[in-house]
């Protein structure tokens, strides 16, 4: 499920029903009911349903306040995935200096102990004028969910905010990116491994309904910390490699004069390759592929040449010798090819597949943290 809320865009995931569901049940059943004696039955359902709705809505404002400060330093993310503490940010790139993580990721808990503030006072306000208990009951609850959104958010382990600025902190000092996420991804799987274990001892202990929401919000911090390493690892170094490393050279070519049937026979029956350069005096004026072949009918197949098929050579099916991987597969995300001429000045240098760079990609994510 997808919400877009003041130009932010936010997906909830099927854990979160069941965890919204959870929590109303939480407050209605225990929270509400041991802290403000008294009320009726109905009453604490009532507050428990506005009371999630408004811790839905402080998440909302939490995220909300990441993607502002994100906006504003020109690092917008693209969109964010709730969990069960803030979102995690699905941006396609990392941000691009120390500087800039530190100001977005402190923007989440500061407006959530702003907005705790806000709630603490409008509890003051409302205690001083005698408003009824079950409303005070809903400030209360929204004054104690921000302040615990702000400071648990201030853990310093991936993907809490706390993560974010220790990862800020270590690439300041070290210059390493990569190392730094390592370093905040594994104290935010550590961190969800102490969670749980604490929920646990709690569970045993009898604290049942506490100890589930530790236990919960530890495993999220684990899965959610492994993911967000490898995910950081396909985008850097896909980002970093050079098409030069990973593209095959020197491919197969075809001169323009090859009559189609020849092309055909000779070229698409005896190797597997599902596309060709075309070459016209030692030029590459584009290519052929299967596609092209199967639009004209088989008895003009020995009338027609290689030429009369060729795509020319254009912005969407080739690419700089220079450029990254991650500008070759936003290519092929964006027009479909799957293959790539890669040209130098102009020459043609080789051929890139989606198949060289998720093989390239697969390498790299086996290369495992250590954990
Ligand atoms: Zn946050």
């Amino acid at each position: 499920m997808t919400l877009t809320v003041a130009g932010l865009k936010v997906r909830l995931g099927f854990s979160w029903i069941l965890l919204t569901l959870f929590l109303i049940w939480s407050l209605a059943q225990s929270y509400f009911p041991t802290s403000y004696l008294g009320l009726e039955n109905r009453t604490y359902w009532w507050m428990a349903l506005i009371g999630a709705a408004g811790f839905l809505g402080s998440l909302l404002f939490h995220e909300w306040a990441h993607a502002a400060v994100a906006r504003r330093r020109q690092f917008p993310a693209a969109a964010s995935t709730l969990f069960l503490f803030g979102g995690v940010a699905d941006t396609n790139t990392e941000p691009p200096d120390p500087r800039t993580e530190y100001a977005i990721a402190l923007a989440g808990p500061i407006s959530s102990f702003g907005l705790a503030a806000v709630w603490y006072a409008a509890f003051e306000v409302g205690y001083r004028a005698n408003f009824p208990l079950a409303v005070l009951g809903i400030f209360g609850f929204l004054a104690f969910a921000n302040t615990l959104l702000g400071g648990v958010n201030l853990i310093p382990a991936f993907p809490l905010d706390g993560g974010w600025l220790l990862r800020a902190w270590l690439r300041r000092r070290n210059n390493d990116l990569r190392q730094a996420t390592r370093r905040a991804c594994l104290a935010g799987s550590l961190c969800g491994f102490v969670f749980m274990m604490a929920g646990f001892v709690q569970i045993i202990t009898g604290h049942i309904l506490a100890g589930v929401w530790w236990f919960v919000l530890g495993f999220f911090l684990r899965e959610t910390a492994g993911a967000s390493y490898y995910r950081m690892v396909a985008q850097t170094t896909l980002a970093s490699m050079a098409i030069r490393r990973i593209m095959t050279p020197d491919p197969v070519t075809v001169s323009s004069d090859t009559s189609v049937q020849r092309l055909v026979e000779d070229y698409f029956h005896r190797s597997f390759h599902n596309m060709y350069p075309v070459m016209e005096d030692a030029r590459l004026i584009g290519c052929v592929g299967p596609k092209q072949i199967s639009a004209v009918p088989r008895e003009r197949w020995a009338e027609l040449t290689a030429r009369d098929l060729t795509i020319p050579c254009s912005k969407d099916n080739t690419i700089d010798v220079d450029s990254d991987t991650e500008a070759a597969l936003s290519l092929m995300n964006k027009t479909g090819n799957s293959r790539l001429l890669v040209v130098d000045g102009g020459r043609l240098a080789g051929i890139v597949t989606l198949k060289d760079l998720s093989q390239f990609l697969t390498l790299k994510l086996n290369v495992k943290p250590a954990s």
